[in-house]
């Protein structure tokens, strides 16, 4: 049901667990696509082209937003990420629900774009859970997960924003609610504007 695919915007904190929990509700459901940004930073070890992010050059990603190839783009922790706009649009007409993992500048600027986006937003299940995540992580200086942490902070400010909270304690159930939320979506009346058009045209002619 409903017009054309859902796009759910997917927040929370560095260290919340996002990337697990978006890997693990593409493994079980095959409707979703996963927007794949572009970014200024350095890869991370393991981290491949086109998979993680489109790598690019300052200069390029500049090109990009002249050329309008992004949907929405921000700068954070030093670095430029954005949203290429053409495969989101395009997943979406095709029907398939669209998720972008992105921080909170540019989730409030899709909602103005789109403003039938469904905003969710992840976090741990306290504070030093978010801080022993980030530093397990074992990628990142003291000086970044520093860094990291007060962006959390100011983020926490902007979570009244979102449509719903996933709380990350336990994988499983995360993934099942946010299943369960973004599905719930292809129901809302003003994602199915054309589905009652037609049977408004129909009453019309019967
Ligand atoms: P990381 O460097 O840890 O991969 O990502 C840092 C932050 O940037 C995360 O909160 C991530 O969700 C966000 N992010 C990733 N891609 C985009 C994007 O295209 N646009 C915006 N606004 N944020 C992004």
């Amino acid at each position: 049901m409903s017009d054309h695919g859902i796009l759910a915007v997917v927040s929370g904190f560095s260290g919340a667990g996002k990337g697990t929990l978006m890997k693990e509700l593409l493994s079980r459901y095959d409707n979703y696509s996963l927007s794949i940004s572009a970014t200024t930073r350095q890869p991370r070890e393991g981290e491949v082209h086109g998979r993680e992010y489109f790598f690019v050059t300052e200069e390029k990603f500049l090109e990009m937003i002249d050329e309008n190839k992004l949907i929405e783009y921000t700068r954070y922790v030093n670095h430029y990420y954005g949203t290429p706009s053409e495969y989101v649009l395009n997943q979406m007409k095709a029907g398939r629900d669209v998720i972008l993992e992105i921080e909170i500048q540019g989730a409030l600027n899709i909602k103005k774009r789109f403003p039938d986006a469904l905003l969710l937003f992840v976090v741990p299940p306290s504070a030093a859970e978010l801080k022993r995540r980030l530093m397990g992580r074992g990628t990142e200086s003291p000086e970044v997960i520093e860094a990291r942490l007060r962006r959390a902070v100011e983020e926490a400010e902007g979570v009244d924003q979102y449509d719903y909270l996933l709380i990350n304690d336990d994988l499983d159930r995360c993934v099942e609610e946010t299943h369960r939320l973004i599905q719930a979506q292809h129901s809302r009346v003003s994602n199915n504007k054309e589905f009652i058009r037609r049977i408004q045209d129909e009453l019309n002619h019967i």
